[in-house]
């Protein structure tokens, strides 16, 4: 699955919607979701178009493998407080009846002080 011209994640990964960048390397990125629900609230995405993790076949275990090592750094680097007082949540929404609207996989890290504005 190579970028899909419609879809706002493959935009932002080529540079032509902006975002706030927390990391990025040759195959990962993250930003700041632009809806917040917690003070801390970034998004982990492949740069590849993969729509969810429906479609994750055995090729895609390493990568996805690198976004569970890189949330929790990523997640008290970011102002996350330390466990287990603190801590943070991951979410990866799963098709409509999951709660997905963007169709590019993401996984959300939110953390920091509460309450927070939903959860
Ligand atoms: P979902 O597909 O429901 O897991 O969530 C998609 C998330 O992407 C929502 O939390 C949106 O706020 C976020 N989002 C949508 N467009 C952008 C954008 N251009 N930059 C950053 N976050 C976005
Ligand atoms: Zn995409």
């Amino acid at each position: 699955m190579s970028a899909d011209p419609n879809c706002i994640f493959c935009k932002i990964v080529a540079g032509q919607i902006p975002s706030k960048k927390v990391f990025e390397d040759e195959e990962l990125l993250a930003f700041h979701d632009i809806h917040p629900i917690a003070p801390v609230h970034f998004l982990i995405i492949p740069k590849l178009h993969i729509p969810s993790m429906a479609q994750l076949a055995p090729e895609h275990e390493r990568l996805m493998g690198k976004i569970m090592m890189l949330a929790p750094k990523l997640a008290f680097e970011q102002g996350c407080l330390p466990y287990p007082e603190g801590g943070f949540r991951l979410l990866c929404n799963t098709g409509t009846g999951g709660g997905q609207e963007v169709h590019h996989l993401h996984v959300h890290v939110m953390g920091g002080p509460r309450p927070w504005k939903r959860g």
